[in-house]
């Protein structure tokens, strides 16, 4: 289908069925251009509990929409592509994060947002990594803390707030990916530029950083920095938004280990959605997300107590 086409339609049935597109900053540009709102994982949570339309089209990954189920059961939440998975998500089962729990009982559990419904809900509170920092100094240090799924950001975090924390070990497959001994060899041939990470990343890639930071964190950190050129160590989508904002920035996606020929990582769960899925999505009314009301009800509380502190 032509791609004006796909764009004045979806523009159509938003108008006509009161939806509200939201994606994350991952997604595609077409997909960023035509969403109603663009953000990382919190700001995303914060828009979909205020939003008053009757259809949320989520253009993220699943536990993204899932999350916003969980905090609109009133709404109609889709995904235009129901297998949008995540390397943090799908490596976190139920059963498995049970039994991890059972061995650290006196411990508070903090999961990161990037998990599954039934993982949130034997969490006691959910972070991002806009907030992560803040929601474990506000446990007494007198707790114990076990921290789930990522690893590199838990090790951060550890670092950070000078916290053992246990960790699951599991892993996001795009900020793994990076590749130190290109990222130097790059930064050689700019010895001017910052280099701006995620703090998914791993540890010998945060410590060439001179910002480590979420999504919007990056954001705003090139958007007011000096400098003149980034290096940009975290999933390539984030550029679409900052050659639109600092068009007169150079901007150079930190490398993978992995040959490619646009040497950017990109995640293949979020490009897994295209403007013509989307379009389907919204005509169809699906795929649709749906919960189990115990399960949301148990999932929403440490949500809850995340966004109360954020
Ligand atoms: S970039 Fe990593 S953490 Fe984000 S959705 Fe993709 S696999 Fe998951």
């Amino acid at each position: 289908m032509n791609k004006s086409y796909l764009i004045s339609e979806i523009n159509r049935l938003k108008t006509e069925k009161n939806a509200i597109i939201l994606a994350h900053y991952y997604q595609s540009e077409d997909i960023q251009e035509i969403a109603d709102f663009v953000g990382d994982s919190l700001e995303l949570s914060k828009k979909a509990q205020t939003t008053d339309a009757d259809i949320i089209v989520f253009a993220g990954v699943y536990f993204m929409a899932e999350t916003a189920k969980i905090l609109n059961p009133n709404k109609k939440v889709l995904l235009p592509d129901i297998n949008a998975g995540c390397s943090l998500a799908d490596g976190c089962h139920h059963d498995d994060f049970k039994l991890f729990k059972e061995k650290y009982p006196e411990h508070v559990v903090v999961t990161y947002i990037n998990c599954s419904a039934e993982i949130k809900a034997l969490s006691d509170i959910v972070c991002t990594s806009s907030n992560a920092e803040k929601i474990i100094n506000s446990i007494p240090s007198s707790k114990n803390i076990l921290f789930a799924p990522d690893r590199n950001l838990g090790n951060y975090l550890s670092k950070q707030t000078k916290r053992d924390l246990i960790l699951w070990e599991g892993s996001c497959v795009v900020h793994e990916a990076f590749s130190l001994d290109k990222l130097i060899e790059i930064y050689k041939n700019n010895p001017t530029a910052k280099i701006a990470a995620h703090p998914e990343s791993e540890s010998h890639i945060l410590k060439t950083a001179h910002y480590i930071g979420s999504t919007s964190g990056i954001l705003n950190f090139i958007k007011t920095d000096t400098a003149t050129t980034f290096i940009v160590a975290t999933e390539a989508g984030i550029l679409h938004q900052l050659a639109k904002t600092v068009p007169e920035k150079t901007l150079i996606p930190a490398p993978s280990v992995q040959d490619n020929t646009c040497a950017c990582s990109e995640c293949a769960y979020m490009k897994i959605n295209t403007l013509e899925k989307l379009f389907q999505c919204l005509k169809n009314e699906g795929p649709e997300i749906s919960i189990n009301e115990k399960l949301r009800i148990q999932a929403l509380e440490p949500i809850t107590k995340m966004l109360e502190l954020s």
